[in-house]
């Protein structure tokens, strides 16, 4: 939206004149899963702006998604990508390319959810609560975080259950278990 205020120099508050919208996401309104996955996107943001009200990226951040959304067909390939981008924009990771603790870089290692991305197989020793990721199902992870919501939606992924646990994993341990429920239903569309 386009908003005009006018305040004058003596009063605290200013006033609202003119609101235009700008743009809209037409697609989205004419799409149920669009729609579904729009109201997680926004849900996930919400709560994040309740905190942040200072925090342009995530405006500009759910400002793309939205415009992919719209341009795009959508799957459930695309409801993870939104939701590791909107982890990495939160700060949460994860991190995929090295081991958090020696930074030495992997291309498959241990996940430890509470850590926030992979270990090595010696750093890794110390944690009971981990999951192996081999290199075809971390570059898989990767190119969701990484790519548009255009092309992650043809992705392939060939080991989709051990995808499944480590975002639903992240989703409760980060956003809390209503989130988690949320995409359980997302799945069954
Ligand atoms: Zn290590």
């Amino acid at each position: 939206m386009e908003i005009i205020y006018y305040k004058r120099e003596t009063s605290e508050f200013a006033k609202m004149r003119e609101a235009k919208l700008l743009w809209k996401p037409e697609n989205i309104f004419k799409d149920y899963r669009k729609y579904i996955l729009t109201g997680y996107l926004l849900k996930m943001v919400q709560r994040y702006i309740g905190e942040n009200i200072r925090f342009p990226e995530i405006f500009r951040f759910t400002l793309k998604m939205l415009k992919e959304i719209n341009q795009n067909e959508v799957n459930i390939n695309t409801l993870y990508s939104i939701i590791l981008k909107f982890l990495k924009i939160q700060g949460v990771g994860p991190e995929m390319e090295k081991c958090i603790k020696c930074e030495k870089i992997k291309d498959y290692g241990f996940f430890v959810i509470k850590e926030g991305g992979i270990f090595c197989e010696e750093c890794s020793n110390n944690f009971e609560n981990k999951i192996f990721i081999d290199k075809k199902t971390l570059s898989s992870l990767k190119f969701l975080k990484r790519e548009n919501l255009g092309k992650v939606k043809n992705l392939k992924i060939e080991n989709r259950d051990k995808i499944e646990k480590i975002i639903i994993s992240f989703v409760n341990f980060y956003l809390g278990e209503n989130f988690t429920e949320d995409i359980k239903k997302i799945q069954k569309i």
